[in-house]
Formats: C-alpha cells, structure tokens, sequence
C-alpha cells in the first residue's frame, strides 16, 4: 500500500474513535521514505576501474585482458592442481579444490572464492535469505548447504592458467576446421561461446562450472542450458547463489550484454553484497561493472591467427567460457 493512501486510512480511523491518540500524521512523517538502492547505484558516481585481477570486481570482458602472468606464471595446461594423485599445492592464493567438491579433482580456485567470512553487518539478502552458511561465504559455503537441502553439485573446472584458456580456444576452432569449415566460420562461432586467452573469468580464479548430480546419482555431463535451468539443483542454485556471493556470469536475459551465450553452469564469485545487488536489481555482471565504473571504451583486441594454433593439443572436451 501506497504511504499516501496508507495515512488517508489511518486518519479517518483516528477522526472515528478517540482525539486522545496521537496525530496519525506525524507518525506517518517520521517513517523514512522507501530508498531505491538499484536508482541509487546508477545515479552513484563511477569508481576507478580497478588494475589488480586480484580484486573481485575486476572488470573482464571481450575487450578488456587479464594480464597472461596472472596469477603465476603457469605452464600446466590445466591448473596447479591438475596433475591426479600430486599434493594439493598452493599457488599465490591459488588452493586446490578438495575432491568431495570436484568433478574430476583437478580444479584450482582463489581461496577467497573456495570459502570466505560472510560480512558481518549482512546477515540478510533484499530478499530476506540468510546470507552464507555457518558464517561462510564462497563455492563450499553454496555446496554444503544445497547438500543439505538434497542436491549433490561438484566443480567441474575453475582456475584456468592463460595458457590452457589459449589451448581451449584453439581447441574449439580446431575442430571445426576438421569438419571442413572455414578459418572464418570457425572463429565466429567458437568466439560466441569460447572466450579468448586473457579473457576468461575463469583465468581469475573466482569462477567456477557447476555440476549437478542426477536423483539416479549420476552427474549430468551435458552442455543444454534448459536440461540445467529444468533440474532442482540448479534451480536452487539460481534461487540461492547470491547468498554465497555468487552470480550467473551469462544469463539467459543478458546474452547481448555480455556477447555470450547462456551459460546456467558458470558462476563468479563477487561477494556477498554485490551479488545481492545484482540479483535485487537483475544486472549481469558485464551491466553491473559498466554501471559501477562508466563505459569501456578499451578497443576490443586483435587476435593475431596465429595464435590460434595450439601448442598443445587439448585432450578434453570441456565447453571454455
Ligand atoms: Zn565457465
């Protein structure tokens, strides 16, 4: 109801009954004003867009590169963790994921995105969910409580090191090539959904696929955005992640914005009260960043061709957003 409307009503109630109580009016005047905090964070002054990858709110697009040594200088194809069977082994704040929430137990991700402290004053999502679980935020924190609302998700790939990010596209355009397309054909449809080496979040270490098990147990393997938007673990998923800090990088409503297809499974980590922003206020990350620090005019690179010759051949068949 309408606060105009609402103090109409109690007025005339008030005139009714008793002149003892005091003037509804001035009850009414002392009630702030709803804020509107999406038309406040757009009208909000634009903040310097930050330089370190390290910070959560780093801007990465189709123009805008994370620096190749980011944040080692790796030569794994995968990750520091992708050799089975070696030590976990930690990286800058690289950790890698413990087997009981990976896929295939090869996934690297920033410590702050694996598990971070919830903030202490925000306790409530705007729309009233308790925010993280056990005072924890981050990809376990989301893991361990949609276990323990009955769905089973493990990470199927996170920290990406450029120079596998490099071999995936490569990968990607390879194939086509061998089913007889052009070199033309095979870049524009591998970029609608592989991003370039530099500009993957996954090279941040704050990004992660999901993976869902089945009610059979088995994981579902499958790439169809509307067989993960249909199962209950996803679903849950996209109803609760902004608890964890987490939002869907590509959603279905924004594949203008970002450039990219819909990807239900690709999550970043932003934290806590920006991903509740972003979900109160329904931006995608590419909107949200261009919001919070003014339009990109960084002119989208040019990708030398040969560069897109792989130097190592990749041996998976993993979509590399
Ligand atoms: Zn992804």
């Amino acid at each position: 109801m309408a606060p105009t409307s609402a103090a109409a009503h109690a007025a005339s109630d008030a005139s009714a009954t008793s002149s003892a109580q005091p003037a509804p009016s001035a009850l009414d005047a002392a009630e702030p004003a709803p804020v509107d905090v999406c038309a406040e964070a757009e009208r909000a002054p634009k903040l310097p867009r930050p330089t370190d990858p390290r910070d959560l709110l780093f801007h990465v697009s189709r123009a805008r590169a994370i620096p190749a040594e980011f944040p080692v200088s790796a030569t794994s194809i995968w990750s520091p963790c992708s050799q089975v069977g070696a030590p976990p082994r930690r990286s800058d704040d690289l950790v890698c994921v413990p087997a009981s929430y990976s896929h295939l137990n090869r996934e690297a991700l920033r410590a702050a995105a694996f598990e971070s402290d919830a903030p202490a004053n925000f306790s409530r999502t705007h729309d009233a969910l308790p925010v993280g679980r056990d005072g924890k935020i981050g990809f376990k924190a989301m893991l361990d409580d949609a276990a323990a609302a009955g769905h089973t998700l493990r990470l199927r790939s996170g920290f990406r090191a450029y120079t596998m990010q490099s071999a995936t596209f490569s990968g990607w355009v390879a194939a086509e090539l061998a089913q007889g397309r052009t070199r033309e054909y095979a870049l524009r449809k591998v970029d609608a959904s592989s991003a370039r080496a530099g500009h993957s979040e996954h090279q941040l270490g704050t990004t992660a696929d999901l993976v869902f098990a089945r009610p059979n147990g088995a994981f579902y393997t499958g790439w169809t955005q509307e067989t993960y938007a249909e199962s209950p673990a996803m679903a849950w998923v996209a109803a609760n992640a902004h608890r964890f800090g987490l939002v869907m990088s590509y959603d279905k409503d924004h594949e203008g914005a970002s450039e990219y297809v819909w990807e239900p499974w690709h999550y970043r980590f932003v934290g806590a009260e920006a991903a509740d922003l972003m979900k109160r206020c329904g931006w995608s990350t590419e909107q949200y960043l261009e919001l919070r620090y003014g339009e990109d005019t960084t002119p989208r690179a040019e990708h030398a061709s040969r560069s897109l010759v792989p130097s190592v051949t990749p041996t998976y068949t993993e979509k590399s957003r």
